[in-house]
């Protein structure tokens, strides 16, 4: 962790000291994307970090990033603007890369990463169900980084990879870890995922203006495995994953950002509604105690109203870094229903990634 304090910064609405001189330069493989732009918007003005070097396909790479297409309401920030794009050659950027790469590409590319020596903290599906890779969410499983040593030693990599989950998975996760005192059993959940979630440019606007389309490949799968690793438990240098059963159903729904989710839960324990209100909004973990930049105060934060949460109105808030919970009501199926909403390019992805990287600065383990 940066150690000489020279100045200040406010992230997420909080004071951290920060010396330039001291930033770890943060490489981004895949910048030019969806999740690759919201990246470089994160991490302008991070107090511990700092965007020095840029990859991304052949379309992309010897141009200047300031003059590709720049899809985020805020201004791409100067120093970033700069940079040239490059190819992805593992062991040229920093010792520190995050990936927003097309999953086509970012198996091969991230395992080349990580064997030249580089930390990868990947967004892709390609390895978060390696035996030997922590699908990290800070407040629920810091403990699967015990993991890592081991990767090294079987993959014979001087680097690592680090994933987080699905974007789905990642709300889901986090709604059920609150609540695992009451041992979740059975879950039927439901997607209603906007369109930022299938990258730039996504869905077709003819298939997606004012429709809902009823799959999106692959999701279903994701949250019915990545949760159960993500809440299983490390023991014996393996993950354990958690014993319960998901039935998932993911749509596209024609919302910029923001994936609604409806969850019923059946437990194991006999819980009271005043129980499991309370619990989500006392749970917290590593993130909260270190207090790391990227951390909302409160992850998971339940709205009363009886139309909340709603994408437009709810997704933004907290630097987009929290679970919104709603409509918390019985279920004559499993016990428990409720509402869940997340920003999938920020808590879902980038901010996730960076919160990861966090953790780990914090911890050490960059170096
Ligand atoms: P995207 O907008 O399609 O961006 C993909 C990025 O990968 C671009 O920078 C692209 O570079 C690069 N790329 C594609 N093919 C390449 C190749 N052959 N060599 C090098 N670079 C290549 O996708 P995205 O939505 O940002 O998603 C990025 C990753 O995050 C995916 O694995 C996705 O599943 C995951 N993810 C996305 C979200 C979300 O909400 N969007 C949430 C969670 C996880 P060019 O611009 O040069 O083509």
């Amino acid at each position: 962790m940066p150690s000489k304090i020279e100045e200040s910064v406010v992230v997420t609405g909080r004071e951290f000291n920060v010396s330039p001189k001291e930033k770890i330069d943060v490489g981004i493989l895949g910048a030019t994307g969806t999740v690759g732009q919201q990246f470089i918007a994160l991490l302008a003005g991070h107090p511990w970090f700092r965007t020095t070097w840029l990859a991304a396909s052949e379309r992309s790479s010897g141009k200047r990033y300031g003059d590709l297409a720049w899809r985020l309401p805020v201004a791409t920030p100067a120093d970033v603007a700069k940079l040239s794009v490059e190819a992805l050659t593992p062991g040229v950027g920093p010792k520190l890369v995050l990936s927003a790469l097309d999953s086509s590409v970012a198996g091969e590319a991230e395992t080349a990463f990580a064997a030249a020596g580089h930390i990868v903290l990947s967004n892709s599906r390609n390895h978060r169900m390696d035996a030997l890779v922590p699908l990290l969410i800070p407040e629920i499983n810091p403990d699967h980084l015990g993991l890592l040593a081991a990767q090294q030693k079987k993959e014979n990599r001087k680097g690592a990879i680090i994933t987080n989950p699905n974007c789905s998975t990642m709300f889901l996760a986090i709604a059920l870890a609150a609540l695992r005192k009451f041992q979740p059993k059975r879950v039927l959940v439901t997607t209603l995922q906007a369109l930022s979630g299938a990258g730039y440019p996504g869905v077709a606007s003819l298939d997606a203006t004012a429709n809902v389309i009823p799959v999106v490949d692959g999701e279903e799968e994701k949250m019915e495995t990545e949760t159960c690793k993500i809440l299983g438990e490390f023991r014996a240098g393996a993950i354990v994953p958690h014993p319960m059963t998901i039935s998932a159903a993911t749509t596209r729904v024609p919302v910029v950002n923001g994936h609604t989710e409806t969850v019923s839960v059946e437990f194991e324990k006999t819980v009271s509604r005043e129980e499991i209100l309370d619990a989500f909004q006392n749970f917290s973990g590593e993130p909260q105690e270190l207090r790391l930049p990227s951390a909302p105060p409160q992850p998971v934060i339940y709205l009363d109203a009886p139309n909340r949460p709603q994408p437009r109105l709810d997704v933004d808030r907290e630097g987009g870094m929290v679970v919104h919970v709603g409509r918390l009501r019985t279920c004559p199926v499993l016990g428990y229903k409720f509402v869940i909403l997340g920003h999938n390019t920020i808590r879902g992805a980038a901010g996730a990634a960076i919160l990861n990287a966090e953790l780990m600065a914090a911890k050490n383990l960059l170096d």
